[in-house]
């Protein structure tokens, strides 16, 4: 057995958002072996054990205070590529960027991505996380073909729709707490042309954006909306829609060229001058209650135009890598995101409440984003046939206590309307919380599987602490 490299001794990891913060020692592995001798350590000192890929999570899936924090960055080589069937197998560590940088320039997209394309592929399947073409294609861990994974006894599970089907799909969502995924088989999606076509248009206000996301989203792919949750009056819900699809063979004749990689790079200056790298800086001004109600003021005053155009895969879905680190731009307190998913029916009323809440408190969102979604059948699923609205809250040391407060507020309002919430955001989901929306039975039958896989209890983070310890 290899030694595991030591690489750090004690160090300060943070979340996505730089709101929350704890020291762990991190080992980086290279391989499979490395991470059997690394639970071999942990069992010996007695520390717990948390896997993390980018640390993309706006929560504290990835942090594991005063435990080990397997790194897994530096297992991150695409094993296999073939392009006649568009099947993919990675290590853990590779990042979504890797992925559609091998496959698109032979025609094939990841059929689920992130919002940042800086996730790795085995904190993407721990989340199952979900694209803005969830209510077509599902979660990611409906395209996985196959996985490997290391359970703390030792054992090593090879995982299918077919294969250990429990296992599939309860360590699919199940946030590291059973395994670590060492190999990972993906079935990418065909594309006749590096562009999508994207419709762009308004919502004066709530119940037009949710109908329009209704009524549009089974002819589009893929369907995304901006709302201005800084309005709580009239025009409450006021935002943009951004709806998407394919594109045919024969719509792009230029579709060798436009599924180049060099046709699909996110530019890095603005206007060819500025460059995008320090654009957080000048955003740090703007990041109060004044100055982002200004920002989201103009931007609905640029959206009321309908228009259509093409873009490249990259330039739709990576929207939020366009401004370098923009997290920061939130200053020191950093921020954190709180995403609801409620059925269609009960949507409009309960987000309404949690607007008007947020604007009262004086702790609006600066930004709001929508998508449409169906339910799926992992264990620790989050999703619902319905809408989820993802919001972004800015944390200092002045507001914390506050904004926590209101967020359990808000938890009290979701749960009501028959919500969901997200393990790979939220913050203040608390164990009563994620019992009533889960459900005692799916709690039980995760705690049986945690029982079975990791029967000393090695792996745990700071949100297992928080949610089901
Ligand atoms: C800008 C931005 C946009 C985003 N957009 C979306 C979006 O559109 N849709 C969406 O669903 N999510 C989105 N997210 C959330 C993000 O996709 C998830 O948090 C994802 O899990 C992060 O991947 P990661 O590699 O950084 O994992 P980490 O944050 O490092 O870890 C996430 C979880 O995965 C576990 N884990 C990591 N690697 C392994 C492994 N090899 N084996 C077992 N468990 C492992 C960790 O223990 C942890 O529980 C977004 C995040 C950001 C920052």
């Amino acid at each position: 057995m290899t030694t595991p490299t030591f690489e750090k001794h004690f160090s300060s990891l943070e979340n996505f958002g730089h709101s929350l913060r704890a020291s762990s020692f991190v080992f980086k592995p290279k391989c499979e072996e490395e991470i059997s001798s690394l639970f071999e350590i942990a069992r010996k000192s007695g520390l717990t054990v948390t896997a993390r890929g980018a640390g993309k999570s706006y929560n504290d899936a990835s942090l594991n205070g005063g435990g080990i924090v397997l790194d897994l960055s530096q297992m991150n080589r695409i094993t296999e590529w073939d392009p006649q069937t568009g099947r993919v197998t990675g290590e853990p560590g590779v990042t979504i960027q890797q992925l559609w940088q091998q496959t698109e320039p032979d025609g094939w997209w990841p059929p689920v991505v992130s919002g940042t394309m800086f996730t790795t592929l085995g904190g993407c399947l721990a989340a199952n996380v979900h694209g803005k073409n969830n209510f077509q294609v599902g979660p990611i861990g409906e395209h996985v073909v196959q996985f490997t994974a290391l359970l703390p006894t030792g054992a090593r599970v090879t995982c299918s729709p077919g294969k250990n089907a429990d296992l599939f799909h309860s360590m699919i969502s199940g946030l590291g707490m059973l395994g670590v995924f060492t190999s990972i088989t993906l079935q990418m999606k065909r594309i006749h042309s590096g562009l999508l076509e994207v419709s762009a248009r308004p919502s004066r206000d709530l119940r037009e954006h949710l109908s329009d996301m209704l009524e549009n989203a089974p002819s589009s792919d893929y369907i995304v909306g901006w709302v201005d949750s800084m309005v709580s009056g009239r025009g409450l819900g006021r935002g943009q829609i951004h709806a998407a699809r394919y594109l045919d063979e024969a719509e792009d004749p230029r579709a060798k060229q436009t599924m180049l990689l060099q046709n699909q790079v996110l530019p890095p200056r603005i206007m060819g001058v500025f460059p995008k790298s320090i654009l957080y800086l000048f955003m740090r001004p703007f990041a109060n209650n004044l100055g982002w109600g200004l920002v989201n003021a103009a931007k609905y005053a640029t959206s009321l135009r309908r228009h259509t155009f093409r873009q490249s895969h990259a330039a739709f879905h990576f929207l939020l890598d366009y401004v370098p680190n923009f997290e920061r731009a939130y200053g020191r307190g950093g921020l954190i995101e709180y995403q609801s998913f409620l059925p269609k029916e009960t949507a409009e009323d309960a987000w309404r409440e949690l607007i008007q809440l947020s604007v009262k408190c004086g702790l609006p969102s600066y930004l709001g984003v929508t998508k449409r979604h169906r339910p799926d059948a992992f264990l620790l699923t989050h999703a619902v046939d319905g809408f989820s609205l993802a919001m972004d809250f800015k944390v200092t040391d002045g507001n914390r206590a506050k904004l926590g407060a209101m967020l359990q507020d808000f938890d009290r309002i979701v749960l009501e309307a028959g919500g969901r919430f997200y393990f790979a955001k939220n913050s203040e989901t608390t164990r009563e919380t994620a019992l009533r929306f889960l459900g005692e039975e799916t709690v039980a039958e995760f705690k049986k599987l945690k029982k079975r896989c990791d029967p000393n209890g090695l792996l745990e983070s700071d949100l297992y602490r928080r949610v089901f310890a």
